[in-house]
């Protein structure tokens, strides 16, 4: 993908200043302009980069001077805004956007393997028939502390994302029936056993076909 990118300068402040007198017409009325350059992509604002720089006029006769000491006393003054560093703020946003997401729905997952509900599915990871494979299991009675759960038919791979809905041909079964507890439920979450936990999910996932 092409980035265009590179650095541009802005202005970030403007100083009009009456206690310094024009080399030019001896007058007491100067425009100071502080620039500072800035790392961009596509004209985004990334972080503000390199030194400032400074541009001295006079506002009564026009004539531009040089100044070092009063462009080091402004320049010393005048902090980058903080657009300069939008592209690094969004960036910052986002990622914490991302990690927030994470943790609540990791924390949502353990409110749901604390509270077993009836249609729950389980995805669980086995070494057995084979390494790495996974099959659900569906809550279909909640007795106490009991969890009485039907297993599905099949055996899947993760191809791409881990499993997250029954082949068409698949279904539970009464014939895969199993009971667990919650504390049991609980360790085999912490082990990523169960590797996550569906909860309202629509038809399209096969979650509701028992039989
Ligand atoms: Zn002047």
């Amino acid at each position: 993908m092409f980035f265009l990118r590179g650095t541009r300068t802005a202005r970030i402040k403007k100083y009009l200043i009456h206690d310094r007198q024009c080399v030019h017409c001896n007058d007491f009325n100067l425009t100071v302009k502080i620039y500072k350059e800035y790392f961009h992509v596509w004209f985004i604002p990334i972080v503000a980069s390199g030194v400032k720089s400074t541009k001295i006029e006079c506002n009564s006769c026009g004539m531009s001077m040089r100044s070092d000491s009063l462009a080091k006393e402004y320049e010393s003054k005048t902090r980058a805004p903080f657009y300069l560093y939008s592209g690094l703020i969004f960036a910052g946003l986002l990622i914490l956007g991302a990690v927030g997401l994470s943790l609540g729905g990791s924390y949502q997952r353990s409110v749901y393997i604390a509270n077993p509900q009836v249609g729950d599915v389980y995805l669980i990871k086995t070494d057995k028939p084979f390494k790495d494979s996974y099959h659900f299991s569906r809550v279909m009675r909640v007795n106490g502390d009991s969890i009485i759960a039907w297993d599905n038919k099949l055996n899947y791979l993760s191809l791409g994302g881990t499993p997250s809905k029954l082949d068409s041909g698949d279904h539970f079964s009464s014939d895969n029936e199993l009971v667990y507890t919650k504390g049991l439920l609980r360790v085999m979450y912490d082990k990523d056993s169960i590797v996550t936990v569906f909860r309202g999910e629509g038809d399209g996932t096969g979650f509701n076909r028992v039989n």
